[in-house]
């Protein structure tokens, strides 16, 4: 058996967009609001993360494994780390945009009195964060999401 190891990332602060889109297609992605270079290095050498970055004098340092990010622009990042990783054909199961942590299926039943009304009319799959609580379906929002992420 050879399977090849999920990628994971760590996202430099001002990233937190990029995370996101990342957490949706289902990679295990750390992201703070502020964390200094030295922690990052470090939580991406314990648990082998790819450090994202913008930041050159980072990504210059060798003892860091970064991957540099040219754009600014989420978008265009999603595609830079497509043409490096191929992370549209390694999708895994979507996580929380907020907490990382793997999406369950949840029966409809179970949650209908945290529903809009108009969600309980038109949707039928639901997922929730084990972590958070939050619930997701696949409305206006999760669908913009993936239609970027179809598109890069
Ligand atoms: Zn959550």
């Amino acid at each position: 058996m050879n399977k090849t190891k999920s990628l994971k990332f760590i996202a430099d602060c001002h990233l937190g967009k990029l995370a996101k889109y990342l957490r949706m297609m289902g990679f295990d992605t750390l992201f703070f609001n502020s964390i200094d270079d030295d922690e990052l290095i470090a939580l991406s050498a314990q648990e082998e993360r790819i450090i994202l970055t913008r930041d050159k004098l980072l990504h210059e340092n060798k003892t860091s494994n970064t991957f540099y990010l040219h754009s600014i622009n989420h978008l265009e990042q999603l595609r830079e780390l497509n043409r490096a990783f191929l992370i549209k054909n390694k999708r895994e199961k979507p996580r929380c945009i907020l907490c990382n942590v793997t999406l369950k299926e949840i029966n409809k039943k179970e949650i209908l009195d945290q529903l809009p009304k108009k969600v309980v009319k038109y949707f039928d799959f639901f997922e929730v964060c084990s972590k958070c609580g939050r619930v997701y379906w696949h409305g206006s929002h999760f669908k913009r999401m993936m239609n970027t992420i179809e598109s890069i």
